[in-house]
Protein backbone atom coordinates (compact mmCIF):
# COMPACT_ATOMS: atom_id res chain seq x y z
CA UNK A 1 0.00 0.00 0.00
CA UNK A 2 1.15 3.51 -0.45
CA UNK A 3 2.73 5.56 2.23
CA UNK A 4 0.16 8.21 1.29
CA UNK A 5 -2.97 5.44 1.10
CA UNK A 6 -1.91 4.42 4.53
CA UNK A 7 -1.29 8.00 6.07
CA UNK A 8 -5.46 8.79 4.66
CA UNK A 9 -6.57 5.57 6.27
CA UNK A 10 -5.12 6.34 9.79
CA UNK A 11 -6.76 9.44 9.89
CA UNK A 12 -9.94 7.59 8.37
CA UNK A 13 -9.62 5.41 11.35
CA UNK A 14 -9.31 7.97 13.89
CA UNK A 15 -12.00 10.11 12.78
CA UNK A 16 -14.31 6.79 12.49
CA UNK A 17 -13.77 6.19 16.61
CA UNK A 18 -13.44 10.19 17.70
CA UNK A 19 -14.22 10.94 21.44
CA UNK A 20 -15.73 13.70 22.73
CA UNK A 21 -17.53 14.58 19.37
CA UNK A 22 -20.97 15.06 19.51
CA UNK A 23 -21.05 15.09 15.81
CA UNK A 24 -19.31 11.51 15.59
CA UNK A 25 -21.75 10.24 17.93
CA UNK A 26 -24.96 11.85 16.11
CA UNK A 27 -22.89 10.22 13.07
CA UNK A 28 -22.73 6.63 14.74
CA UNK A 29 -26.24 7.22 16.15
CA UNK A 30 -27.76 8.00 12.89
CA UNK A 31 -26.03 5.13 11.08
CA UNK A 32 -24.39 7.35 8.78
CA UNK A 33 -20.81 8.09 7.31
CA UNK A 34 -17.99 10.14 8.40
CA UNK A 35 -16.93 12.04 4.94
CA UNK A 36 -12.92 12.10 4.90
CA UNK A 37 -12.70 13.59 0.97
CA UNK A 38 -12.39 11.83 -2.19
CA UNK A 39 -10.00 12.22 -5.51
CA UNK A 40 -6.27 12.13 -6.14
CA UNK A 41 -3.69 11.82 -3.70
CA UNK A 42 -1.21 13.12 -5.65
CA UNK A 43 -3.29 16.00 -6.68
CA UNK A 44 -1.76 19.43 -7.69
CA UNK A 45 -4.81 21.49 -6.39
CA UNK A 46 -7.04 20.68 -3.25
CA UNK A 47 -10.95 21.91 -3.22
CA UNK A 48 -11.46 22.54 0.49
CA UNK A 49 -15.18 23.22 1.63
CA UNK A 50 -17.45 23.58 4.73
CA UNK A 51 -19.07 20.32 6.12
CA UNK A 52 -20.53 17.41 4.55
CA UNK A 53 -24.82 17.74 4.03
CA UNK A 54 -26.94 14.68 3.95
CA UNK A 55 -26.48 13.04 0.59
CA UNK A 56 -22.80 13.16 1.60
CA UNK A 57 -23.18 11.87 5.25
CA UNK A 58 -25.12 9.06 3.37
CA UNK A 59 -22.86 8.31 1.16
CA UNK A 60 -19.53 8.86 2.77
CA UNK A 61 -18.77 10.73 -0.59
CA UNK A 62 -18.22 14.95 -0.59
CA UNK A 63 -19.85 17.16 -2.48
CA UNK A 64 -22.21 14.77 -4.05
CA UNK A 65 -25.55 16.68 -3.22
CA UNK A 66 -26.69 19.64 -5.37
CA UNK A 67 -23.59 21.74 -4.25
CA UNK A 68 -21.90 18.77 -5.72
CA UNK A 69 -23.29 19.19 -9.32
CA UNK A 70 -22.43 22.97 -8.88
CA UNK A 71 -18.75 21.88 -8.14
CA UNK A 72 -18.75 19.24 -11.37
CA UNK A 73 -20.08 22.32 -13.12
CA UNK A 74 -17.63 24.79 -12.34
CA UNK A 75 -14.90 21.98 -12.87
CA UNK A 76 -16.29 20.89 -16.07
CA UNK A 77 -16.16 24.95 -17.57
CA UNK A 78 -12.36 25.05 -16.43
CA UNK A 79 -11.86 21.62 -18.29
CA UNK A 80 -10.41 20.24 -15.02
CA UNK A 81 -11.33 16.06 -14.05
CA UNK A 82 -12.87 15.68 -10.27
CA UNK A 83 -10.44 12.34 -10.39
CA UNK A 84 -7.32 14.29 -10.95
CA UNK A 85 -7.97 17.16 -8.02
CA UNK A 86 -8.36 16.03 -4.52
CA UNK A 87 -12.17 17.27 -2.82
CA UNK A 88 -12.97 17.43 1.14
CA UNK A 89 -13.80 19.50 4.00
CA UNK A 90 -12.77 20.82 7.21
CA UNK A 91 -15.38 18.85 9.61
CA UNK A 92 -15.81 15.52 8.60
CA UNK A 93 -19.08 14.81 10.59
CA UNK A 94 -22.57 16.41 9.24
CA UNK A 95 -23.78 19.32 11.19
CA UNK A 96 -27.33 18.78 11.97
CA UNK A 97 -29.65 20.17 9.72
CA UNK A 98 -26.93 21.84 7.81
CA UNK A 99 -26.16 24.21 10.45
CA UNK A 100 -22.65 26.42 9.95
CA UNK A 101 -20.17 24.19 11.61
CA UNK A 102 -19.40 25.62 15.23
CA UNK A 103 -15.55 26.88 16.04
CA UNK A 104 -14.99 24.29 18.50
CA UNK A 105 -15.91 21.83 15.59
CA UNK A 106 -13.39 23.56 13.09
CA UNK A 107 -11.17 23.11 16.13
CA UNK A 108 -11.70 19.37 16.68
CA UNK A 109 -11.46 18.45 13.01
CA UNK A 110 -9.02 20.75 10.93
CA UNK A 111 -6.23 18.42 12.42
CA UNK A 112 -7.20 16.29 9.98
CA UNK A 113 -7.29 18.67 7.36
CA UNK A 114 -3.82 20.13 8.50
CA UNK A 115 -2.21 16.36 7.83
CA UNK A 116 -4.64 16.07 4.55
CA UNK A 117 -2.62 18.96 3.48
CA UNK A 118 0.92 17.82 4.23
CA UNK A 119 -0.10 14.18 2.68
CA UNK A 120 -1.40 15.43 -0.52
CA UNK A 121 1.07 18.65 -0.52
CA UNK A 122 -0.75 20.82 -3.29
CA UNK A 123 0.55 23.45 -5.15
CA UNK A 124 -3.09 24.83 -4.90
CA UNK A 125 -5.17 25.36 -2.06
CA UNK A 126 -8.72 25.99 -3.14
CA UNK A 127 -11.45 26.93 0.02
CA UNK A 128 -15.30 26.64 -0.84
CA UNK A 129 -16.64 29.21 1.50
CA UNK A 130 -15.96 31.60 4.05
CA UNK A 131 -15.42 29.11 6.93
CA UNK A 132 -12.43 27.46 4.77
CA UNK A 133 -11.28 30.62 3.52
CA UNK A 134 -10.71 31.85 6.76
CA UNK A 135 -9.34 28.57 8.44
CA UNK A 136 -6.95 27.99 5.76
CA UNK A 137 -5.98 31.81 5.77
CA UNK A 138 -4.87 31.72 8.99
CA UNK A 139 -3.39 28.61 9.37
CA UNK A 140 -0.87 29.17 6.54
CA UNK A 141 0.22 32.51 7.85
CA UNK A 142 -2.04 34.91 6.07
CA UNK A 143 -4.26 36.40 8.08
CA UNK A 144 -3.50 40.07 7.47
CA UNK A 145 -5.00 39.84 3.90
CA UNK A 146 -7.71 38.20 5.10
CA UNK A 147 -11.37 39.57 4.56
CA UNK A 148 -14.71 39.46 3.34
CA UNK A 149 -15.33 36.29 1.27
CA UNK A 150 -17.21 39.03 -1.36
CA UNK A 151 -13.38 40.74 -1.39
CA UNK A 152 -11.10 37.78 -1.61
CA UNK A 153 -12.88 35.49 -4.14
CA UNK A 154 -11.08 34.79 -7.18
CA UNK A 155 -8.05 35.99 -5.91
CA UNK A 156 -4.92 34.40 -5.28
CA UNK A 157 -2.32 34.39 -1.98
CA UNK A 158 0.51 32.43 -2.18
CA UNK A 159 1.94 30.78 1.31
CA UNK A 160 4.77 28.79 2.74
CA UNK A 161 4.07 25.34 3.84
CA UNK A 162 6.58 23.02 5.62
CA UNK A 163 6.85 21.14 1.89
CA UNK A 164 7.31 24.61 -0.31
CA UNK A 165 4.72 27.09 -1.32
CA UNK A 166 1.20 26.67 -1.93
CA UNK A 167 -1.29 29.21 -3.88
CA UNK A 168 -4.20 29.93 -1.56
CA UNK A 169 -7.56 30.46 -3.55
CA UNK A 170 -10.63 31.83 -1.79
CA UNK A 171 -13.81 30.56 -3.50
CA UNK A 172 -17.37 31.19 -3.36
CA UNK A 173 -19.27 28.00 -1.72
CA UNK A 174 -21.03 26.32 -4.89
CA UNK A 175 -23.94 26.73 -2.66
CA UNK A 176 -24.63 30.37 -3.80
CA UNK A 177 -25.53 28.43 -7.37
CA UNK A 178 -28.18 26.15 -6.04
CA UNK A 179 -30.20 29.16 -4.63
CA UNK A 180 -29.63 31.60 -6.92
CA UNK A 181 -28.48 30.34 -10.45
CA UNK A 182 -27.37 33.79 -12.01
CA UNK A 183 -24.15 33.30 -9.46
CA UNK A 184 -23.20 30.75 -11.83
CA UNK A 185 -21.60 32.94 -14.43
CA UNK A 186 -19.43 34.86 -11.83
CA UNK A 187 -18.55 31.54 -10.12
CA UNK A 188 -17.21 30.09 -13.35
CA UNK A 189 -15.29 33.65 -14.02
CA UNK A 190 -13.67 33.13 -10.37
CA UNK A 191 -12.49 29.26 -11.12
CA UNK A 192 -10.82 30.48 -14.22
CA UNK A 193 -8.17 31.68 -12.52
CA UNK A 194 -7.35 27.95 -10.94
CA UNK A 195 -6.27 27.33 -14.55
CA UNK A 196 -3.55 29.36 -14.55
CA UNK A 197 -1.74 27.52 -11.68
CA UNK A 198 -1.79 24.13 -13.03
N1 LIG B 1 -21.08 21.40 1.33
C1 LIG B 1 -19.82 21.29 1.76
O1 LIG B 1 -19.22 22.26 2.24
N2 LIG B 1 -19.23 20.11 1.66
C2 LIG B 1 -19.81 19.05 1.13
O2 LIG B 1 -19.18 18.00 1.07
C3 LIG B 1 -21.13 19.19 0.67
C4 LIG B 1 -21.76 20.37 0.78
Amino acid sequence: MSEKLEEMKKIRDEILVLKDSPLAQERIDNGVFPVIGEGSHDAEIMFIGEAPGKNEAQTGKPFCGASGKILDELLGHIKMDRETVYVTNIVKDRPTNNRDPKPEEIEQYAPFLDRQIHIIQPKVIATLGRFSMDYVMKRLGLEEGLDSIGKLHGKSFEAKTAYGTVKVVPLYHPAVAVYNRNQLDNLKKDFEVLKKFI
